[in-house]
Order: C-alpha cells, then structure tokens, then sequence
C-alpha cells in the first residue's frame, strides 16, 4: 500500500498532515492506515486515530471519525426531520459514509432515504472499514444511486419532505453543491412543506461560504434558520449548519417533542432549541437579529 505524501513517520509514531490553509495544519498521530486508493475523484484513505479512532479522509482532509461522527450526523439529520410533521421520504446528498442515513432511519415515519453519492468507492471503503457508520445502507427503506447530485437533482420533481446535503468541502465534487443553481434544484425537488440543510462550514475557517450560503438560502425559501454543533475533528470545532423551509416549522413549538433523543448520544430536544441561538460574532456576520 502506497502512504500518500501527506502521511509520515516521525518519532516513531505516523502522522497524518491535514493542511487547511497556508496558516493551519492538523497533525493526526496515528496508529495505522488500513486503505489507500484512488477513485475517479478523489483519494480515499481510512486510518486508525489514536484519538478518535476510525477516520475515512479524502484528498486528505478528515471527513468523518468513529470517535465524533454522531454529533456532526445526529445535528444534520434530527433537527430536519423533527421539524417536518411528518417526513415520509428524504433524499441525502453525499453522505456516502452512511452515518446520516442511519440516523434517517430513527424517525418511524420515514418511508424511503434516498442516497446519491457520485463516489461508490467511498460507501464501499466504509461498509468495510466504518460499519458502525455504513452498517445500514443495506436498509430495505434505503435506495443508493452512485451519481453526482447536481444531476440527480435535476430530473426530480416534488418528491421529497426532507432533503439533506451531506458534502465535503467545498472544493472538487462538491464545489457544485455550495452554488445557486443546485439550491434551486433542490427547492424544485421538495415537496410542499418540504425542508432541506446544508453543511455550511465553519465561521472561523470558511465564513464566505457560510455568508453565501446564508444568503443563497434566503433569496429562494420564505423561511431560512442557521444553527450550529461543537465538532471536534472539523476547524475551528464551531460547526454550522444551514435550513430552507417552504414554511415556518418554527411557529409551532410541537417539534421539539419530535427529537427522537431516546436514540441520539448528542442530541436533546433542549440542545435542539439551543442550537438555534448563534454566537452574536455569527448573527453579525449573517446580519441576523
Ligand atoms: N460529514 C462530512 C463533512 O462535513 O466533511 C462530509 C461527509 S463525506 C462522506 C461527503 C461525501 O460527499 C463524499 O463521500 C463525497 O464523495 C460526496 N460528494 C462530493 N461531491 C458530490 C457530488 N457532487 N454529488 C454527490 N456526492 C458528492
């Protein structure tokens, strides 16, 4: 197994170099590295952390780790789904790892979760490698289609109550899930009523994307809400997350009994409510009140 450049030994332990910016590095120790390969987009490795355990990392930045997945996946996936009254069909955007479907399917009212990942090789790196992640993929509600989600989206019409864009960032494949012509896909494609989020990034590392999310969001849904969740293995750890509702979910307090929090390790309907309140640094750069 080739070790890409970005993976070194040094003091005898392996370090794996997360390069973020010109001014920021993450040095990972780990204690193996168990898959490299190359897919027509992307390099695909999983390593062994000595903190968080598992990791799946593509073009060498850490997507997803075993040790803190589910507060990234409960936050992207609950707060949706607690906030439609009834969610029958939802439709996942990325997310080839798994672990937003699996939490997809906590809510008894979803029928069918649709996944569109344009890289099979990762959900095949992780069925094998993270099964606590991909381990329900092979869900009779679930259906994976291998295909980029710009285009899946375009074909589709009114079909869905919740959509979710799990994507990495926004660099390579998923540039184009950060950009208006998506979003507005995305809207045709929800059903009346219907809900979708985002990952918006951080507002330390990356707050031009959150901004241009934020304000793409708002051009095209009446009702549009950003929140946010501590993500350890992501910079700058404050994690947000940004909602386009086709209606106010927010006028009837009702959703928050709909967290499903017997089943979460992170989210509460408390937390749910207190993600919403933003620190005054991030209400001023949405230029929110
Ligand atoms: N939770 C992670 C985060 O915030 O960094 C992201 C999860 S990762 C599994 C995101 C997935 O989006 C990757 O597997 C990648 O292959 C997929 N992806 C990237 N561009 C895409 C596109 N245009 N259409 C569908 N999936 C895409």
């Amino acid at each position: 197994m080739n070790r890409p450049e970005y993976i070194q030994e040094r003091d005898g332990a392996l370090w794996l170099t997360e390069v973020e910016s010109d001014h920021l590095k993450l040095n990972w120790r780990l204690k193996d590295v168990l898959h490299v390969e190359r897919s027509p987009f992307q390099e695909i490795v999983i390593v062994d952390t000595e903190t968080f355990g598992r990791a799946l990392v593509l073009d060498g930045v850490v997507q997803t780790t075993a040790g803190d997945e589910f507060i990234y996946n409960e936050m992207i996936s609950h707060i949706p789904l607690a906030l439609h009254p009834n969610p029958k069909r939802v439709l996942v955007i990325g997310g080839g790892d798994g672990g937003v479907v699996r939490e997809c399917l906590k809510y008894p009212s979803v029928e069918r979760v649709d996944l569109v990942e344009i890289d099979e090789r990762v959900t095949r790196a992780c069925k094998m490698y993270l099964p606590e992640l991909a381990g329900k993929l092979d869900d009779p509600r679930v259906r994976t289609r291998f295909e980029d989600g710009v285009q899946y989206v375009k074909g589709v019409r009114n079909q869905y109550d919740v959509i979710i864009v799990d994507s990495s960032d926004p660099i390579g494949p998923a540039a184009v899930l950060f950009e208006e012509p998506f979003y507005r896909l995305v809207k045709e494609a929800l059903r009346p009523g219907g809900i979708m989020v985002c990952q918006s990034e951080s507002p330390f590392f990356y707050l031009p994307v959150l901004q241009n999310t934020r304000r793409l969001l708002n051009e095209l849904f009446p009702v549009t809400r950003t929140y946010w969740a501590p993500v350890p293995t992501y910079p700058g750890a404050l994690w947000t997350f940004t909602l386009g509702c086709l209606f106010d979910p927010f006028e009837d307090s009702g959703w928050i009994c709909r967290i499903r929090e017997k089943s979460t390790r992170y989210v509460t309907a408390e937390l749910a409510v207190g993600s919403f309140v933003l620190p005054a640094f991030v209400r001023g750069a949405l230029g929110v009140a």
